[in-house]
């Protein structure tokens, strides 16, 4: 590493609560350069079609981060003490412009690229996904994508748009950002209509899909193995709409779908995928005004902690 890694926030004897809270305890700064991981929120929700509210998901998420303590018990993984990793605060949006809150979203992540760190977001819809990979992929290397949801999210389009958050993996495959033979979606079920153009879309794609069904009957570890299979060598991105997680777990999301894995399925799903080339993720769709009490944004801190698990042990093996 060029530079010292940044402790996070209350690493000394200094009370969690007495500073501006931020992702992951993360320290704070104006921008990526100089970062290996850049974490910052994606406030925007215009991409719900039903219940919404994911623009405050970050706030939230920063709320619930403060018992998040930089290293993992389980795996040992000490994300801090390897990278340089800060929260950059959210990117610029205009919730009266579709269009342009897409196009600057895709701006904020490109400078993160450009400095050469890699994004892990908290959304914010699902629509969030594609301005991250739009700013940080280049369709001349796609990424493999994990994909948690109860949702495939490959509409081409609802009520006439083509932006919204059941479409960004319809445009992403299309604009040669993510390859369908390396993205696996993880938790799929729920009700569909007698005839599905978004499923049978991702199948024509090859993307390989474990169903709740097919989860439950694999169990955690072997779904992990599953998606290791799928997504191989190459760049791996993970995306995790909260939806993907039962709502006993997750309930402060606008699209909650019964019967899904819970919070000890989903750190076992994700520590299974250590070793993978992963360079990015999100964690999306937690919508405050839901849930109140903060518990899903609890659970969905502490998920986006195990990405940045990965994501920082990989930093590690790619520059040794
Ligand atoms: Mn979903
Ligand atoms: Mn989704």
């Amino acid at each position: 590493m060029p530079q010292e890694p940044l402790k996070p926030i209350g690493s000394e004897a200094i009370a969690p609560f007495t500073y501006p809270d931020t992702l992951l305890r993360a320290q704070r700064r104006d921008g990526p350069e100089g970062l290996d991981i850049a974490l910052f929120g994606m406030p925007y929700d215009g991409g719900t079609i039903a219940r919404d509210g994911a623009r405050h998901g970050p706030g939230q998420m920063r709320q619930m981060s403060i018992n998040i303590r930089g290293c993992n018990m389980a795996t040992g993984a000490a994300p801090f003490a390897d990278c340089r990793i800060a929260d950059i605060g959210d990117a610029p949006v205009n919730s009266f412009d579709h269009e342009q809150s897409v196009d600057t979203m895709t701006a904020f992540c490109k400078e993160i690229a450009d400095a050469g760190a890699w994004p892990l977001a908290a959304g914010g819809d699902h629509l969030i996904t594609l301005p991250v990979l739009r700013g940080t992929v280049d369709s001349s290397d796609p990424v493999g994508l994990v994909h948690f949801d109860a949702h495939p999210d490959t509409h081409d389009a609802i009520f006439g748009t083509k932006l919204n958050h059941a479409t960004p993996f319809r445009r992403a495959i299309e604009e040669g950002l993510v390859d369908p033979k390396r993205h696996v979606m993880i938790g799929l079920r729920g009700t569909t209509r007698e005839t599905d153009a978004a499923l049978d879309w991702a199948h024509e794609q090859g993307i390989t899909m474990i169903d709740a069904d097919m989860f439950f009957d694999l169990g955690a570890k072997a779904t992990a193995e599953k998606a290791r299979e799928v997504v191989g060598g190459g760049p791996v991105y993970v995306t995790l709409d909260i939806d993907g997680v039962d709502p006993a777990d997750m309930p402060g999301t606008g699209s909650p779908e019964p019967g899904g894995m819970r919070m000890r399925d989903m750190q076992v799903i994700l520590r299974g995928l250590r070793g993978l080339d992963i360079v990015g993720g999100d964690v999306n769709e937690v919508s405050p005004p839901l849930d109140p009490t903060g518990y899903t944004a609890l659970n969905a801190a502490h998920l986006m902690f195990e990405i940045l698990c990965l994501m920082g042990e990989n930093r590690v093996a790619r520059e040794l």
